[in-house]
């Protein structure tokens, strides 16, 4: 069977500020207008990567400039992250983030979660209330862990970002849409990418499970990694990921967590005119 978003009139979960747009947004069945933007393409190490002195590394091109990875998600008045890369703060400064509704993490390296601290000023808006951060259980143990005095109500000093960490094993609802997580291998630990309308973000896959692909189906738009071509133990390639966009029949592919393998331009004139390389900044429409 085919996969529908499901939709609800539910209250959304955890609203900050005024909902009325979005009530009236909503109905049974109606689609809402979404914005995805990539805050960044990059792979762990960003490009240029510091020491480098590739051609990638030095090129004049913007497209070549690649932050840690992650995107937002605008609809209904609401602003919904899918990480919060070491880049958070330079890439919210770029695209004039000025509100945070929820965040959703696909796992907890490095490059998805060290801009956790830099939602603090976002996060009051939320108060009395906090932030809400939605993780795997295992990842939201981790990131409590990790980022313990955050979480830590016995923390004696002020200035903490407001958040609160949701574990999830199955389907959110947020503010009207439906994410639902897609579970996915990275190396050897099972993450998450998510699929929220018409859309899907799958960043980190070494492979996606079978069981995985009826959440790809009837797509608009589809994120893989694609860090490179040379195969790596933790992530796809542009030519794995290419068969993945074939089978699924997603209308329009993306490619993200680049490395400085692959040159924007040239890497672009390579690939079928459904797929592209994703950059820093970049904006799609589609339906939620
Ligand atoms: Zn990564
Ligand atoms: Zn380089
Ligand atoms: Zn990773």
């Amino acid at each position: 069977m085919p996969w529908r978003a499901r939709r609800s009139r539910e209250q959304p979960l955890e609203p900050a500020g005024d909902d009325t747009l979005f009530e009236k947004s909503i109905t049974e069945g109606q689609s809402v207008k979404a914005t995805l933007t990539v805050l960044g393409s990059g792979t762990s190490m960003g490009v240029p990567t510091l020491g480098c002195d590739c051609a990638v590394c030095h090129s004049s091109d913007p497209h070549d400039r690649r932050t840690r990875p992650s995107i937002m998600l605008e609809y209904a008045g609401k602003v919904v992250l899918i990480d919060t890369s070491p880049d958070f703060y330079i890439q919210a400064i770029r695209e004039k983030i000025t509100r945070v509704d929820a965040v959703l993490y696909t796992h907890t390296h490095a490059d998805h979660i060290l801009g956790i601290d830099d939602l603090r000023p976002l996060s009051y808006a939320h108060k009395p209330k906090r932030l809400p951060l939605y993780a795997r259980p295992d990842a939201a143990a981790f990131l409590r862990r990790m980022f313990s005095y955050i979480f830590d109500a016995d923390y004696k000093y002020g200035g903490l970002p407001h958040l609160e960490l949701r574990p999830i094993d199955g389907p959110v609802e947020l503010f009207g849409a439906q994410f639902e997580p897609v579970r996915l291998i990275h190396g050897e630990a099972e993450i998450y990418g998510f699929r929220f309308g018409s859309a899907a973000y799958l960043t980190d896959h070494s492979e996606i499970p079978e069981a995985s692909f009826h959440q790809l189906e009837g797509l608009d738009i589809l994120f893989l990694d694609a860090l490179r071509h040379k195969p790596h133990p933790t992530h796809s390639t542009v030519e794995n990921s290419l068969r993945i966009i074939e089978r699924v029949k997603a209308k329009r592919g993306f490619f993200t967590h680049i490395c400085h393998d692959l040159p924007h331009e040239a890497t672009n004139a390579t690939l079928p005119k459904h797929v592209r390389l994703a950059y820093d900044g970049l904006k799609l429409e589609f339906d939620i």
